[in-house]
């Protein structure tokens, strides 16, 4: 049986200071997004499990449809929060491209880095509102995917791993870019912390 702390999310520590990514993500945006965006969607999720825990306690009915819509929204901006604090590095420490079977598997997938960096801020630039530009990996088929993710959870495919995440919600650059999306995904490109995104395959294709 789970402890009763188990059974609900908690707000991840960054692997770095708040101010570890400026000039490219300043202290003020990293702070305000981690503490404030991210713990909505911690509480959202938790919110959500306490609903349905007391409905069952109660054995009362609940609007399923809506409150599993919630649940899968609130979960996936949980899990892809976690993920892209661990996709970025302090420019010092990014390596400027990716290695080993990382490199491989996208030189094998898109013929260069090049093309899929192109694809992948085609999709970063391209999300409709907000969402998310991923590449993801197909355990099936040996190969990565881009996916380009609505709100946190709309157009994923189930199932598939993912590797590199970029939060294209506003809430993740306005202060520092206002309203452009393309700078600050220029400056997402500086702060990759390729050696994570490898270390991730590697775990997957154990
Ligand atoms: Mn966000």
């Amino acid at each position: 049986m789970n402890t009763n702390e188990e059974k609900f999310y908690k707000l991840p520590d960054l692997p770095y200071g708040y101010d570890a990514l400026v000039p490219y993500m300043s202290e003020d945006q990293l702070q305000l997004h981690h503490k404030k965006h991210h713990q909505g969607y911690v509480d959202g999720t938790n919110k959500t499990f306490k609903k349905l825990e007391k409905a069952r306690d109660e054995n009362v009915d609940l609007d399923m449809k809506s409150t599993l819509k919630d649940l899968s929204f609130n979960i996936g901006g949980y899990l892809l929060h976690s993920l892209f604090w661990n996709n970025l590095a302090p420019a010092n420490d990014g390596v400027g491209k990716p290695n080993g079977i990382l490199i491989d598997a996208i030189n094998d997938e898109f013929g260069s880095f090049e093309r899929f960096q192109k694809e992948f801020t085609e999709i970063a630039l391209g999300v409709e509102g907000s969402g998310w530009a991923a590449l993801a990996y197909c355990k099936c088929t040996k190969r990565p995917l881009l996916m380009q993710i609505e709100k946190h959870n709309v157009n994923v495919y189930p199932a598939f791993k993912m590797l590199l995440v970029l939060d294209v919600w506003e809430h993740s650059y306005y202060i520092d870019y206002k309203n452009d999306r393309g700078k600050y995904v220029d400056a997402f490109w500086k702060i990759v912390n390729w050696k994570k995104v490898e270390e991730r395959l590697e775990r997957i294709i154990k």
